[in-house]
């Protein structure tokens, strides 16, 4: 059918992979040979118990999660978690002993996009005292508003690296500018870290033990929309139990509540769970984040060379930053945008435009995408800049 050459490049909900879908279609229908459909059957029943098991059994493997830290399935995306983690990690203990107890403490977030941003935005919104690390929009030493990540040196931390922060807070994969960061931000020893990874998680190998909290949105590189994958140390699991010193918050924004019912505290999203399971499965299949990282870099090093090559094409990220999972260009000429669009869309090369708030081309190349449609879209490229030579 013509739906098997369309080239998905859209950042999200993201391509998955067409084995995966196929075998969804199945589990619609009965799900685990229960005769009844995946939509249909009990979050409490063994059979989808199993599969919660072995969800999280593969979380594991694949992202080689130690025992000190929990694994959790929950809802409301990653927006959500970012409320959710400056109110756990108010009222976590580990954290609050290391503070006077009659005032919050300060938060520090490093921001090298729009989804960094709003998470402090919302820290913020709730009370938090934020400090604003780096605000990489306002980069001098890029052209373009979110364009890299400014030296370290210009940072300011909360205490030395960041040590009398009760946090530190970063995106990894910013996926509306572009902008990946290619280390750990270099903070105090036991600084705890906070980390989005939701458009590039499981592209490769993390140290999760260097992480307080890790979240992603399970859509962009691991499932389809839904379902909120949260890792978390498991001492920061305990809560301060002192309603003065932190304020009470809801139980469904309790990553203590979600951890000690195994994230069934409520009806889970059994669907997004069910197709986040498959995926994993597929990964492992193909090698795991090794090899994603493998394919993201064959990917992205294709397109970044057709872009460094061309006159007509321009990418606003500096070098070290470029993310492997979404490409982000402009046209030197800009009024030929809308044309290149329309032409790539000809060729099945669809969900192109980069993000509303930005303008110019994104495209992402997540984990399910195969290269022949990074081969097409190069290709395209190419001809397109022949037949409008600047
Ligand atoms: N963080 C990043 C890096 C994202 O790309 C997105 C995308 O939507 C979000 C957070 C927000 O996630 P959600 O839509 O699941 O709330």
């Amino acid at each position: 059918s013509h739906k098997s050459v369309v080239h998905n490049f859209g950042a999200g909900p993201c391509i998955l992979p067409r084995p995966v879908l196929e075998e969804a279609q199945r589990g619609l229908l009965d799900f685990a040979d229960t005769g009844l459909s995946i939509l249909e059957v009990s979050h409490r029943s063994p059979p989808f118990q199993r599969l919660m098991d072995q969800t999280e059994a593969q979380v594991r493997q694949l992202l080689q999660v130690p025992d000190t830290h929990s694994v959790l399935f929950l809802q409301g995306g990653a927006s959500t978690q970012f409320a959710a983690v400056w109110y756990n990690l108010m009222a976590s203990q580990v954290i609050r002993d290391r503070f006077p107890r009659d005032q919050l403490p300060t938060v520090d977030y490093i921001i090298t996009g729009s989804w960094s941003k709003k998470a402090a935005q919302e820290a913020r919104k709730l009370g938090g005292k934020v400090n604003i690390v780096v605000d990489a929009s306002q980069n001098p030493h890029t052209h373009h508003s979110f364009g890299g990540i400014p030296p370290q040196d210009d940072w300011s931390f909360t205490g030395p690296g960041g040590r009398d922060a009760a946090y530190v807070y970063y995106c990894d994969n910013e996926t509306v500018h572009g902008v990946e960061w290619d280390h750990i931000p270099q903070v105090s020893p036991d600084t705890i870290l906070v980390c989005d990874m939701s458009s590039n998680i499981m592209s490769r190998p993390v140290d999760v033990s260097r992480f307080g909290v890790i979240l992603a949105g399970a859509q962009k590189n691991m499932g389809p929309a839904g379902v909120t994958l949260v890792i978390i140390r498991k001492d920061l699991l305990v809560h301060v139990d002192d309603s003065v010193v932190c304020p009470p918050f809801p139980t469904m924004l309790d990553y203590q509540v979600a951890d000690a019912n195994a994230s069934l505290y409520n009806t889970p999203p059994v669907f997004a769970i069910y197709v986040s399971h498959l995926f994993n499965q597929w990964m492992l299949n193909h090698g795991g984040v090794t090899a994603m990282e493998g394919f993201s870099r064959q990917k992205s090093g294709l397109l970044y060379d057709t872009i460094q090559k061309s006159q007509l094409y321009q990418c606003p990220v500096s070098t070290p930053y470029r993310s492997r999972m979404n490409v982000v260009f402009t046209l030197t000429q800009p009024d030929l945008q809308a044309e290149f669009l329309r032409e790539a869309e000809k060729r099945h090369m669809v969900q192109l435009k980069g993000h509303r708030s930005v303008g110019g081309i994104r495209a992402s190349l997540y984990n399910a995408l195969p290269i022949a449609s990074v081969e097409a879209l190069v290709a395209f490229m190419k001809e397109f800049e022949r037949q409008y030579p600047t």
